[in-house]
């Protein structure tokens, strides 16, 4: 089994030697600074009490607050939250943003809730980690099956119990109580900006650039909508129970729409004229990844791109906007195989650069046009695929241990500087 936390560590390990990190630094980023945990209670509708076993791991905080999102799935797990925190260190440090790590999750299956039932689940997550929440502490937003409506929920019971108003606690809220303009977009966004980036780099022509997404969550959507704005052809798309193929490509608004309306994707293709989608045929998760496209984009789950399946991978590259979506023994595969993977702390890392955009707003209590929002977000995601880009060059590794030397760097230089022991 793959276990995400050893393979968060692995990747430390990996640029730890490079860069010659002290041992008392290496042994600190290896874990949490703080890890909490506890079982919540719920009140189901129909009276029954219900507890839900949760967490939230607060990684390293050298850089700035800790931050990162919060994930309701039946297969969150401690190692799994714990490795998705230090990824948010990694991130924020990749793209220069003056946060540290952090992650929290619920083992919950979110669809099985009513709308009353998960408010008062996310209520009650907030309530119990209030003590150790702030706008200067830690900042969650939403993340896996959580959305701005559930900040919302969140941010009403974190400033009825501290009794005041405190916007940047939270990010990814709705923009009428304090969200970003252009938040919702952003990570969908930013991974098109390292799409074209890397397309250059690999000489490929948006029009003849096939693309096949897993996932058409909130991530997955706005990757496709971009890229097919781009001029990119975007070829596949699935949800967690399937997707379709359309060689011709698919028109993401138009799939979204459909999904909205048939429960899944899988549902969403017509053989003949009569629809807008047009020939196209079911296919597996496992089928999508395989599929002889020019680039795949995970973006749903951690560890789909195994040892098991690298070998079949047949895309030019991988952009990454799950979380951990390949392992390093697969990175090892693909680096053999010279298939480039832009990793995830750079690819997904537009959802948290435009969190802080929110956050600095929220503390200025001044709002900026979505232009705005947009523009800063190309200038920091360029600038960290150059850095990233360029170290990799300079030490002949892969983009990946590229992003990481410059990210661990930084959090390092902070750590030295705060006196090592923090
Ligand atoms: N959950 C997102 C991520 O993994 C966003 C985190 C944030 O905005 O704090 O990057």
């Amino acid at each position: 089994m793959n276990n995400p936390y050893n393979n968060a560590k692995m990747q430390l390990k990996t640029v730890a030697k490079t860069l010659n990190l002290e041992t008392h630094l290496f042994n600190q980023l290896l874990k949490p600074q703080k890890f909490h945990q506890t079982t919540l209670k719920i009140k189901l509708d129909n009276g029954k009490i219900k507890a839900f076993p949760a967490f939230r791991s607060q990684h390293n905080n050298s850089r700035g607050p800790y931050k990162g999102g919060i994930r309701y799935h039946p297969q969150v797990s401690i190692d799994e939250v714990k490795a998705l925190s230090i990824w948010m260190s990694v991130k924020c440090a990749t793209v220069g943003i003056p946060f540290g790590g952090a992650k929290g999750g619920i083992i919950v299956d979110p669809k099985a809730l009513s709308q009353s039932e998960l408010e008062r689940l996310s209520r009650a997550y907030i309530h119990w980690l209030t003590p150790h929440l702030g706008s200067w502490i830690d900042v969650p937003a939403p993340d896996v099956n959580t959305n701005a409506q559930i900040m919302a929920w969140m941010l009403d019971e974190y400033e009825k119990t501290v009794g005041h108003q405190e916007p940047g606690v939270l990010t990814g809220k709705p923009v009428a109580i304090g969200g970003s303009l252009g938040r919702e977009e952003a990570t969908g966004l930013g991974g098109s900006f390292i799409l074209t980036r890397l397309a250059k780099k690999l000489n490929l022509k948006p029009k003849t650039t096939t693309i096949a997404i897993q996932g058409f969550g909130n991530v997955g959507y706005w990757f496709a909508y971009f890229a097919d704005k781009l001029g990119f052809k975007v070829v596949a798309a699935s949800d967690s129970q399937g997707g379709i193929y359309v060689p011709e490509g698919l028109n993401p608004k138009l799939t979204l729409e459909c999904k909205q309306d048939k429960g899944k994707i899988a549902g969403c293709y017509c053989v003949g004229s009569v629809c807008d989608l047009k020939k196209g045929k079911t296919i597996t998760n496992a089928d999508l990844l395989e599929l002889n496209v020019d680039i795949i984009v995970p973006a749903a789950l951690e560890n789909v791109i195994t040892k098991d399946n690298a070998q079949k991978i047949k895309a030019k590259a991988i952009i990454e906007m799950a979380n951990g979506p390949v392992t390093p023994e697969a990175d090892t595969i693909l680096n053999q195989r010279g298939i480039l993977s832009a990793p995830d702390v750079l690819s997904n890392a537009g959802g948290v650069t435009v969190s802080y955009f929110e956050w600095v707003q929220n503390n200025q209590g001044y709002y900026w046009e979505k232009a705005e929002v947009f523009k800063k977000l190309e200038v920091i995601i360029d600038q960290a695929f150059t850095a990233a880009w360029n170290v990799s060059l300079k030490q002949k590794v892969n983009l990946r241990t590229g992003a990481y030397l410059v990210a661990v760097d930084r959090i390092a230089a902070a750590m030295r500087l705060r006196g090592g022991n923090r």
